[in-house]
């Protein structure tokens, strides 16, 4: 059964009814089986969990560390083109904004990495809008080797591919892919998403899963928090990890927890997560999932990062540029969100190391190629 069939028999509204009459003493009982238990994350994630949320950071931040040491990895996003043929009301690339369009050609990339190897960074995000004739797989092939030459860990973050793609984009360097749903209900889903490819909520629904059959060795996924329902939103996000873990298990899973921010053009959260909600969110999945990393992008403020990388996060991007070409001229005013901590990557490292904690800029070796079978 795909997970969209998994997902139509699912009850919303028995869930969300749950979410919301939990009781103290449920967050009890779910503070005592926390792993791998969808009844236990449904409980963290509710409102009665907000009385726990002491303990409950308390206990994630020691997890963490257990589990991931002091380690913090680092990875840049670089923007390779702003063209989209899709349009959703919360970003600033929809095709309907009046906006310069640009897709870098690879003197163009060069130029980029250049900017990004002098920072550090060993870990790179490969992202761009959805345009799959202009900025499409042809150019994906093209791309990736010439990257790879320079960034020991490739991740991509664009538009859905088939597997066969996949496959293809595996043999040339990539090591995972970042696919968010953005949310889980297909009535809100249709309502932001009203032009283009990326209203079949089914095949982005499914992109997890031609993506772990292509045998890519880490997949991102996510929801953009604020679209709807931030609670049930996140438990589905758990069933969406629980189905991808228990099949295929050969890849490493991380979620991503961003916030609806002010773009172009955008619209402000329907449903505010408030930062409590968020650390609420994050310790929930912790105590969840212990093995899963966390990312948090630059979209939230330098205070809150600074007090987030203790207590869960696993990975961040700082003195990040969310336009193509942004690294080089990071003047133009191309900008997919707004960023809300402008710290360098210096600056973030510090800070991170100010918590006792260790930035990783580089933690992946792919020059080692395994010869034969044991
Ligand atoms: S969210 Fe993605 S698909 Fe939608 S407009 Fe932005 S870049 Fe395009």
């Amino acid at each position: 059964m795909s997970f969209f069939s998994y997902l139509q028999n699912l009850d919303r509204d028995k869930l969300k009814l749950k979410l919301y009459s939990t009781t103290r003493d449920d967050v009890e009982k779910a503070l005592i089986t926390p792993v791998g238990s969808l009844d236990s994350l449904l409980a963290l994630l509710s409102p009665a969990a907000e009385a726990f949320i002491e303990q409950m950071a308390q206990r994630s931040k020691a997890l963490t560390r257990q589990r991931f040491g002091a380690n913090v990895g680092m990875y840049l996003p670089l923007y390779l083109s702003n063209l989209c043929a899709n349009e959703c009301d919360y970003c600033g690339f929809s095709m309907s904004n009046k906006l310069k369009r640009e897709t870098l050609s690879l003197k163009g990339i060069d130029a980029e990495m250049a900017v990004i190897k002098k920072t550090g960074y060993d870990s790179i995000l490969l992202v761009s809008g959805e345009h799959e004739t202009k900025v499409g797989i042809d150019y994906f092939k093209t791309v990736l080797p010439r990257v790879k030459q320079h960034f020991s860990y490739l991740a991509m973050e664009v538009q859905p591919l088939k597997e066969s793609e996949y496959r293809d984009l595996v043999g040339l360097g990539l090591d995972a892919v970042m696919v968010y749903q953005e949310t889980y209900n297909p009535d809100t889903y249709a309502k932001h998403h009203t032009r283009g490819k990326k209203q079949d909520f089914a095949y982005r629904l499914g992109t997890p899963e031609r993506v772990a059959r292509a045998g890519v060795d880490k997949i991102g996924i996510g929801v953009l928090l604020g679209l709807d329902d931030w609670r049930l939103d996140a438990l589905l996000l758990g069933h969406h990890l629980t189905y991808l873990e228990s099949r295929y298990w050969r890849s490493r899973y991380s979620v991503s927890l961003p916030r609806l921010r002010p773009c172009t053009g955008g619209i402000t959260p329907k449903v505010e997560l408030t930062d409590k909600g968020l650390v609420q969110l994050i310790c929930a999945f912790r105590l969840f999932n212990q093995q899963l990393e966390i990312s948090l992008s630059t979209r939230e403020s330098a205070q809150l990062r600074d007090n987030l990388f203790e207590l869960g996060i696993t990975n961040i991007s700082a003195g990040s540029s969310t336009q193509p070409g942004g690294y080089v001229n990071p003047d133009t005013q191309l900008n997919q969100f707004d960023i809300s901590d402008e710290r360098s990557a210096q600056e973030v490292g510090a800070a991170i190391k100010a918590k006792g904690l260790n930035p990783v800029w580089k933690d992946w070796e792919s020059a080692w190629i395994p010869t034969h079978s044991p």
